[in-house]
């Protein structure tokens, strides 16, 4: 059985508890992380935790712990659960209070976090690619914020499994937002790598960064601007990056066909140079 860690004890799953005053699950009154495992190691983590403080700051929400024990609390986890590959999970609430729509002044906040086996590198999608279909961006206005707020998200990916895709990519004033948990790009028949620019309409992915960087190294031409549906159906390639899935591949958007309907050239070459890196720890900082 997996160990987690809540509010400073390691548990095992079953025994793991949380009050039903907690914020996050009155109000989703919190945010999160997720950082990948690769060989036992975190990867881009401190980017995260980054990440990590600038959403707790938006929101006001006091850190129960510091970087270098929430790393250590990782660690342990990777270490306990005997992770060699996957995620590790950590949700920062505002803590356990009287339900009240004010934000209480006394509350202590809660961390908790748990650790998820996956294949990354050896993903079935990513070798045969995603098909995805766009759907109304229903979600707040602070799309920067990384908040447990994951409910449009979560319904954006069950429309698109309605309608037999693998993801949504999310639609706002006829452009594509992101996926419903990863950014997204098109390569255009003239071979230029477009994603959206950042701002408060998407969440900063931090796989995203770094994949744009090695893009860079590969000297490929790139714009951040908004792109349509429309624009993406007429692309050569597509993809989305995320830390859980690194870069995957598009290869059909609402029926339309992308490219030769395989995971094209450049996604497959960025997502190879995204896993070396990762391996050797020298991604781009
Ligand atoms: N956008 C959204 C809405 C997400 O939920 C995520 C992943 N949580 C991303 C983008 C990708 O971000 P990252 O590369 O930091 O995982």
């Amino acid at each position: 059985m997996r160990i987690v860690y809540v509010n400073g004890e390691y548990l095992p799953e079953d025994q793991a508890k949380i009050s039903v005053f907690d914020r996050g699950f009155l109000f989703g009154d919190g945010v999160y992380e997720v950082s990948s495992v690769l060989d036992g190691a975190l990867i881009d983590n401190q980017a995260h935790l980054v990440r990590l403080q600038r959403s707790l700051d938006e929101l006001s929400i006091a850190r129960p712990a510091s970087d270098a024990e929430i790393e250590e609390i990782q660690q342990e986890l990777i270490k306990r659960n005997d992770l060699t590959e996957g995620m590790v999970y950590l949700q920062i609430t505002r803590g356990a209070a009287e339900r009240s729509f004010d934000w209480p002044t006394d509350a202590e906040p809660s961390l908790v976090m748990f650790t998820q086996a996956k294949s990354i590198t050896g993903s079935a999608s990513a070798q045969k690619g995603l098909r995805v279909a766009t759907v109304p961006d229903l979600r707040w206005k602070r799309r920067d914020i990384k908040t447990v707020n994951l409910l449009p998200a979560s319904w954006a990916k069950a429309q698109a499994a309605e309608k037999g895709a693998d993801d949504a990519w999310m639609v706002e004033d006829g452009h594509v937002t992101e996926g419903s948990s990863n950014n997204t790009f098109i390569v255009t028949k003239d071979g230029v790598l477009v994603t959206r620019q950042l701002s408060n309409d998407i969440l900063h992915g931090i796989t995203r960064k770094a994949t744009l960087q090695l893009a860079a190294e590969c000297q490929l031409k790139i714009e951040e601007r908004s792109f349509t549906p429309e624009e993406a159906y007429d692309a050569q390639e597509a993809f989305m990056t995320s830390a859980s899935s690194f870069v995957t591949p598009v290869i059909e958007i609402d029926g339309h066909e992308i490219g030769d309907a395989t995971p094209g050239p450049i996604a497959k070459r960025l997502r190879e140079l995204y896993i070396d890196a990762a391996q050797q720890g020298s991604l781009p900082a």
